[in-house]
C-alpha cells in the first residue's frame, strides 16, 4: 500500500505554519528550504550513531513566542560535541541561540515550537582511512523547527517495564544525547508500543529504574518526590532540572537517589519529565494501576508549576535567565526548495 503525502513532504508554499515542518532550515551555515539540503549518503553520523542533538521548546504566551532554557539544551550539545570530536559548527551557546533565534523568525510558526538542531560527523577528509572514526572526519550541524502545541496539564501515559536494559554510562556517554544511543530508547519504546502501552521505563545495569525512553522518572511518596540521581546511567533533563528547582523553591521536598521497579509500583504518584511532554503522570505500569490509577494531586501541581515557568513573562518565576523572547520580523518569502549548489556536500 502506498502512503499518501505527509504533511512534511508537502511543497513549502502549502506547508502550515502552524503545524508541521517550517519553511527553513539551518544547514552548515545556511539558511535554506527545509526540503533542500541533501546529505551524502556516506554520511557518517547516519552510518555510526556519531551524531548529538537537542530538542528546545520555544512556548508562545501572551508574551509572546519564548525559547525555553536554550542556553542550557546548547551547553549539552556542546559537551556532547567535545565527547564526538565535532569541532567544525558553531562552538559557543549563544551563536547557537542567535541561529536559533533567526530560524524562528524567518519559520514565524503561530503557536508553541520545537527547535532540533543536530550535529554531526560527515565526511572522511582526504588521508583519513574508511573506517569508524572520530578525528579526521568533518562535521555538520543543521537545524528545523516545528509547530508542537503543548497542553497544560499532565497527559496520563501507561508505560510497560521494558526488557532493555539502560545502557551503562562505560559503554555509552549516557549523559549526552548522542544519536547512536537512541537504539535503545526506539527498541524500548516500540517494545512497549507493540504490548499497548504509550512508553518504557527502562532499568540501569542494577535493576535500578533509570528513565523512561526519552523522559526522567519521578516518585511522589507521602508529598516527597524522589527521583534517580544524575550521576546514574541517565540523562540528565533540563526539565528535571527545572522541576527540582520549581518544587524545592515552592517547599517541596525533592530527594536523588537509587529506586526500585518496587518504589515505583508501590508509589503514590510517579511522572515523567522531558521537553518534549513536559511533565506526564504514569498512571499504569506494566499492568498495574500507579496510585489510584489517575493523575495525582503532586503531578498535577508540578505540570502547573512547570507550565507556568514555560509561559511566563521573563522573570516572573525568578528565572529571568530561562526564558529568551523571538521578536518577529518582517515576513520573508518563503524559500525555494530547489536543492542549492553547495547544500549538496
Ligand atoms: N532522557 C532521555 C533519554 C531523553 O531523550 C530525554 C529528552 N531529551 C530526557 C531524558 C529528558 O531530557 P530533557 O528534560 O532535557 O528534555
Amino acid at each position: 500500500m502506498t502512503a499518501g503525502p505527509s504533511l512534511l513532504d508537502a511543497a513549502p508554499q502549502q506547508r502550515p505554519t502552524q503545524l508541521g515542518l517550517g519553511p527553513w532550515a539551518y544547514d552548515r551555515g545556511e539558511f535554506v528550504a527545509a526540503t533542500a539540503p541533501r546529505l551524502p549518503l556516506s554520511t557518517q553520523g547516519l552510518h555510526y550513531g556519531t551524531a548529538v542533538f537537542e530538542g528546545i521548546r520555544a512556548y508562545r504566551s501572551e508574551h509572546g513566542l519564548q525559547l525555553f532554557r536554550a542556553r542550557e539544551h546548547y551547553e549539552r550539545l556542546l559537551r556532547g560535541c567535545r565527547i564526538l570530536r565535532i569541532t567544525g559548527i558553531p562552538s559557543t551557546a549563544q551563536e547557537l541561540i542567535d541561529i536559533t533565534v533567526e530560524l524562528l523568525r524567518r519559520n514565524a510558526h503561530e503557536g508553541d515550537v520545537y527547535v532540533r538542531p543536530v550535529a554531526h560527523k560527515l565526511s572522511l577528509l582526504p588521508g583519513t582511512p574508511p573506517g569508524v572514526s572520530l578525528a579526521g572526519v568533518s562535521d555538520a550541524l543543521s537545524l528545523t523547527t516545528f509547530g508542537y502545541p503543548t497542553s497544560s496539564g499532565a497527559a496520563e501515559v501507561r508505560c510497560a517495564l521494558s526488557a532493555w536494559r539502560r545502557p551503562s554510562s562505560d559503554a555509552l556517554p549516557v549523559q549526552a544525547k548522542t544519536a547512536g544511543g537512541y537504539v535503545t530508547s526506539a527498541l524500548a519504546c516500540d517494545e512497549a508500543r507493540a504490548a499497548g502501552y504509550d512508553d518504557a521505563i527502562l532499568l540501569d545495569r542494577w535493576g535500578n529504574v533509570a528513565e523512561a525512553s526519552t523522559a526522567n522518572v519521578f516518585v511522589v511518596r507521602d508529598g516527597v518526590l524522589v527521583t534517580p540521581p544524575a550521576s546514574g546511567d541517565l540523562l540528565p533533563g533540563i526539565t528535571r532540572d527545572t522541576v527540582i528547582t520549581l518544587c524545592r523553591e515552592t517547599g517541596t521536598t525533592v530527594l536523588e537517589r537509587t529506586l526500585s521497579p518496587a518504589d515505583l509500583y508501590t508509589a503514590d504518584e510517579v511522572f515523567l519529565t522531558s521537553t518534549g511532554k513536559g511533565v506526564a503522570s504514569v498512571v499504569e505500569l506494566s499492568g498495574r494501576a500507579i496510585g489510584s490509577g489517575t493523575t495525582g494531586p503532586v503531578a498535577a501541581r508540578v505540570a502547573a508549576l512547570y507550565h507556568t515557568a514555560t509561559t511566563a513573562r521573563g522573570g516572573d518565576v525568578g528565572h529571568p535567565e530561562w526564558l529568551l523572547t523571538v521578536t518577529p520580523s518582517e515576513p520573508l518569502p518563503h524559500p525555494s526548495s530547489t536543492p542549492s549548489e553547495g547544500t549538496n556536500r
